[in-house]
Parts: structure tokens; sequence; C-alpha cells
């Protein structure tokens, strides 16, 4: 590989790469090492399976194992006039699978294409548009390759009736028809911690949740909070972690105003009630849910055995950590629990291994001073205790 001169300072590399697709994932690797001038350790992470159980244990909580998904290198990019070679971590393959058999199989599952909507567009900049939803029944299946084969399918058809053209033959993220709910109450007391009453805690968490109602700003961040309870299952589960993403954000904007996916209220008799009721097109056959080991793994720990409980499922973790959130927001402030848990990250930062990892982060997160300068203060303090 070439490396080529990017305004007369800094070398730069060059993301064109010939059937780069044609080659094996080694020759691939070596190809954008080379071309990226990339030591060893940085190939061999790029490899995978590089990232230690000590190192996974730090960065989360209840760590058991690591999850891989594929890497993939995107080439041929140049922005704003410099050449890019592009890493993504994914497990959608960009070729919809071929299945009209796979029909076949849905149909005898009792599932299948149950109704048909249309809708018109009377102006759009481009002239008046018609819509037809076909309304599927995708049984276990995330469903978006079935949606699409059948969309396809369809078109000629739709064609002669209509006698128009069919432009766009593809499913929509919106999927309301497959929403999944999650409820909870809680008495003051469950919520109650040594500082805050359980009853300043409920009135706080309906305050943060009635904000979020009517400001998107911060209904962004209170969605974003759910959704880090929901989009780990989802990967874990191998399932399509944007598509969840989109179909979530545009229910949240569904009445022309984007708000706060979820509700927070006080009941008659003073508890605190959650509900969270979204949109959540998970599967348990089909895309990634089948091919990734790790995933299957996933699904068998969790023990669901339909994709309508897997929904349910993740929509519950997906308030329960709406809730913690809300909770600390309106008592301590999100920083303590948080930078308690970043601490640890940061004494890996700063070279603390084994048992010095916790050391390091507990007086790091006493201190209330979470800097990688001061964890490795700490760092040779313990070691000329230790020495
Ligand atoms: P798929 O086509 O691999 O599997 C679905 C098929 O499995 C069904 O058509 C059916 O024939 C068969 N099947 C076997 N047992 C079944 C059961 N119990 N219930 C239902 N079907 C059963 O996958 P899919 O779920 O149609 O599509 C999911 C993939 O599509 C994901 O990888 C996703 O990332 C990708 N994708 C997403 C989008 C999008 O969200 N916009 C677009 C294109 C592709």
């Amino acid at each position: 590989m070439v490396a080529v001169q990017d305004s007369g300072v800094e070398p730069r590399l060059n993301s064109r790469i010939e059937k780069f697709r044609d080659l094996s994932p080694a020759d691939r690797l070596a190809t954008v090492g080379d071309a990226a001038r990339l030591g060893q350790a940085d190939r061999d992470a790029l490899r995978g399976g590089v990232l230690p159980l000590d190192l996974a244990n730090g960065m989360i909580e209840n760590v058991v194992g690591t999850f891989e998904i594929p890497l993939g290198v995107a080439t041929n990019f140049t922005i704003n006039g410099r050449d890019y070679l592009i890493p993504m971590a994914v497990e959608e393959p960009s070729v919809v699978a071929a299945a009209n058999e796979k029909d076949r199989v849905l149909i005898g599952l009792g599932g299948g294409c149950r109704e048909i909507e249309v809708q018109v567009f009377e102006e759009t900049q481009v002239g008046p548009m018609v819509v037809l939803h076909l309304l599927v029944d995708v049984r276990d299946a995330m469903g978006a390759n079935t949606v699409n084969t059948m969309a396809e399918a369809v078109a000629p058809m739709i064609e002669r009736i209509s006698g128009g053209t069919v432009r766009l033959r593809i499913l929509s993220n919106l999927a309301d028809l497959r929403l999944a709910r999650a409820r909870v109450r809680l008495t003051p007391k469950a919520l109650a911690t040594k500082e805050f009453t359980g009853e300043r805690i409920v009135a706080g968490i309906v305050e943060a949740c009635s904000l979020a109602i009517v400001d998107p700003y911060r209904a962004a961040t209170h969605n974003k909070g759910i959704m880090n309870g929901i989009d780990p299952v989802v990967v874990a589960t191998g399932n399509d972690w944007r598509a969840i993403e989109a179909g979530a954000h545009a229910w949240a904007a569904r009445g022309g105003r984007y708000t706060s996916l979820s509700r927070w209220e006080i009941d008659a008799a003073g508890n605190l009630v959650g509900t969270l009721e979204m949109p959540m097109a998970l599967g348990m056959v089909g895309g990634a849910t089948k091919t990734h080991p790790a995933a299957r793994a996933a699904l068998k720990l969790l023990g669901v055995t339909t994709a309508q409980e897997l929904a349910e499922v993740t929509v519950a973790v997906g308030l329960a950590q709406n809730m913690a959130a809300l909770r600390a927001l309106a008592t301590e402030g999100i920083q303590r629990g948080h930078m308690a848990l970043h601490a640890r990250n940061i004494a890996i930062v700063a070279g603390a291994s084994g048992a010095n990892i916790d050391a390091v982060a507990k007086e790091l997160a006493a201190d209330h001073d979470v800097r990688v300068d001061r964890a490795r203060e700490i760092l040779l303090r313990l070691g000329k205790e230790e020495a």
C-alpha cells in the first residue's frame, strides 16, 4: 500500500484498496495494517479475542465473559479531502437473503401477511405518493428480511393493479403494531435511602419524568438512559440494535413532538408507578441470533421461549434502568455512582492491575477526584507500601 502526502505535512494512507472484498480476513488485516502503519499489537487487537477478562471486569459490572461481533473495514472513503479506512463492528450482513421457501416456513408456523393498509401523501417535494403497508405476523423472527422479501414479491402485482410504479420496497422500523409494555409499582419505603425519604424520591422521579415529557432536550437523555438497559440485551442476543433504536425514537416522536418513552406517576396510595411501552422488534430466529454462538447461549441463559417474551424482558430492563437513573438524578446526582464505576476504568488506564484496580478505584471515588494522574499517584504509593 502506498502512503500519499496530505497537505504536504502528514503522510496519509490511501483508502482505495482494489479487490479488498476478495481477500481472506488475514490478508485484509495485513493490507489495512500496512496502509495505516499499525504495529503488531494493534493488528492483534483488531483480529479479536483480545479483551482479557480482568480488563472487561474493570469496564462494566457483573462481568462473566466477553462478546465478540464481526469487525470489518470500509475502504474508499475520502472525507474533507482526507482518506480514511473506517472500522465497523456490526452483526448484520448487507445481503438480504433470498427467501421464497422461507415464506412457506412462516405460514407453516402460523405467521404471514395479515392485512394491507394504504396511506396517501398528496404532497411531497416530488409529487403525490401512495404507501402500501403489508402487516405481517413474523412470529419469532425480527422479520426485516421476511418483510422485505414479501414487499419485493408483491411489487409487480401492485403495479399491475394500481397502474403506478413501485419505488421503495422495504420494511418500516416504526414497528408500532409490535409493542411491548412493562409496568412497575414501588412503595416509597422500597425506594428510601439513608439520606432521602421514600416520599422525597418518589416526588423527585415524577418531577424528572414530567420534565422529560415536555422538554425534548431532557427527553433525549431520559430515553438514552432507557436504551442503556435495552441495547445491551439486544446486542447480547444478536439482535439489530439500530432497528430497535430507530423504532424507539420514531415512536417517541409519534405525536409530532419528541417526548419521554416512559411515564412515572404517583397512584392514589402514594406508590410510584412506572410504565414503558415501545416497539420491540426482536427475534429469536434469523439474523445473527442463530449464527452467533454467544447470542444463542445468551438466549439460553435468559430462558425465553418466544420473541414476545424476549421483548417483554428487554422492555422491563429498560424501565428498571430508567428508574435507577432517575432515582440517582433525583437524589445524589448521577456522577457519584457513575464516578465510582468510572474510577475502575481510570485505575486501569493508569496502569493498575489485579487487586490494585479496586484499591485505586476506591480511593479515587472516596476523594471524588477521578483523574488518571491522581490514580498514578495512588498506584505509586501502593507500590511503595507493598515494597
Ligand atoms: P431471517 O430471514 O434470517 O429469518 C426469518 C425467517 O426464518 C422467516 O421468514 C421464516 O421463514 C424462518 N423461521 C423459522 N422459524 C421461525 C419462527 N419460529 N418464527 C418466524 N420465522 C421463522 O431474518 P429476519 O428476522 O427476517 O431479519 C432479521 C435480519 O434482517 C437482521 O439481521 C436485521 O439486522 C436485518 N435487516 C434489518 C433491516 C432493518 O431493520 N431496516 C433491513 C434489512 C435487514
